[in-house]
């Protein structure tokens, strides 16, 4: 059985088991479910899931400089390497912009705040942190580089990888060690991300459980609108948009290309994180829809970082919802603001779960919305954070066959449209 089949199987047995551990007390019947929920759940299910993430994490930042810098040093020379990534970011940047728009349409159309009340709301620890513009901006660049590895912070990481492999590039016969290196490193860390990967399906089952143990169908009655709008702008994006960009401009199969990334979809759903699921990506990207190793390994390590459709998206809904809630009436200057915000928000939040909540605050603290807000919808992130970092994923992995073609690259046959002609 092909393994994306294995993962939503699992997913879909994990939400039956989590839902029926969190109806366990409330229907007659179930009670011994409840018992077996406090022996098995609490110490086996939940921290397997986190085993599963753990393992997943471990990989990141040796995969993320093994390939970013070899990502830049196959490029060869630094004008081509101006050029892949200015449309790398261009594309980056164009697609959040029509994910942020899309997410303005929906929350002005369903209103989903409108008539709701914002009493009670309580701030969650994570709306103090303070996040601002010129904070991500000097971020980005690491002090010292192997503290930045060891505290994960992965931006600043792949901004000293960026320079690291375009000296490389300047370096002749003499980079030749240093590039023999990191390529065998990076052959090896592919190699372990297949070892974690045969794991998938019973990580994904421990955590969908899990969640769906704890949260319950239950929350989604207060917030059901706003949630439902979060969606919707998700899946027009992710099902029109993105698709659209795949075959026209990256005359790429999209049914194809997503059956081939499905394995990194399921993941990036299940963990809520891009970072997480990034080894996937690469794999299900290269080694599965054979877009080249040279454009994926720049554009997807990149992407899983600062390209968030998904998270802008989810953003300029949230912020205009809490608006809607304290029944401020926010002007199209302001609206703007939000577009502008969001998206810079969604490029400064880590890949890893609720980082968008967090940056969120940038939003509100631009427009002049209360933080208190985020109280509103903290509830529901975690379910809304499995579905934006499902399309910022699909976005990461649409970029690279896009990129891959504005590179003058041929589509692969593996995803390219149309049958194949047989010779
Ligand atoms: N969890 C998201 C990601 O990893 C970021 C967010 O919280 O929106 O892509």
């Amino acid at each position: 059985m092909k393994l994306h089949w294995k993962i939503l199987i699992a997913m879909v047995l994990g939400a039956v088991v989590g839902l029926l551990v969190n109806e366990s007390t409330s229907v007659p019947g179930l009670g011994f479910l409840d018992s077996a929920a406090r022996s098995v759940f609490g110490p086996i299910i939940g921290p397997l899931g986190d085993l599963f993430v753990k393992l997943l994490k471990m990989l990141i930042v040796p995969l993320i400089v093994a390939s970013m810098i070899m990502g830049v040093a196959r490029v060869g020379d630094v004008r081509k390497l101006g050029s892949l990534g200015g449309k790398t970011f261009a594309f980056y940047i164009l697609t959040t912009f029509m994910s942020v728009a899309i997410g303005l349409l929906m929350v002005n159309l369903i209103r989903p705040g409108i008539g709701g009340s914002a009493m009670g709301a309580e701030a969650p620890a994570a709306a103090g942190t303070s996040v601002t513009v010129s904070g991500i901006l000097l971020g980005m660049v690491p002090a010292n580089p192997i503290k930045a590895a060891a505290e994960g912070q992965i931006l600043p990481l792949i901004v000293f990888c960026l320079l690291f492999g375009a000296v490389l590039t300047t370096m002749g016969s003499r980079a030749k060690p240093l590039v023999d290196f990191f390529d065998s490193l990076n052959e090896a860390m592919m190699k372990l991300t297949h070892w974690v990967i045969w794991l998938t399906p019973y990580g994904v089952f421990c955590l969908i459980a899990a969640v769906i143990a704890t949260t319950g169908p239950g929350i989604f009655a207060n917030v059901g609108k706003y949630m439902i709008c979060v969606i919707l702008g998700l899946t027009v994006h992710a099902v029109v948009v993105l698709p659209l960009l795949l075959f026209f401009v990256g005359r790429t199969d999209p049914r194809r290309f997503l059956s081939k990334v499905a394995p990194a979809l399921t993941t990036a759903f299940s963990t809520a994180s891009s970072s997480a699921t990034l080894p996937l990506t690469l794999e299900c990207v290269e080694d599965e829809a054979q877009i080249p190793k040279r454009v994926a390994s720049f554009v997807l390590p990149l992407g899983a970082t600062i390209n968030m459709d998904g998270t802008a998206l989810y953003e300029s809904v949230a912020a205009v919802f809490i608006a809607q809630l304290y029944g401020i009436d926010l002007s199209f200057g302001q609206q703007v603001l939000v577009f502008l915000t969001a998206t810079l928000a969604a490029i400064g939040a880590a890949g890893i779960p609720s980082a968008g909540l967090v940056t969120l605050a940038i939003v509100l603290g631009a427009v002049g919305l209360p933080l208190h807000g985020i109280g509103m919808i903290v509830a529901v992130d975690r379910i809304l954070d499995m579905f934006r970092t499902t399309v910022n994923v699909w976005g990461d992995a649409t970029g690279s066959a896009v990129v891959s073609r504005l590179m003058g690259n041929e589509t692969p046959p593996e995803v390219s449209i149309g049958r194949r002609v047989s010779a």
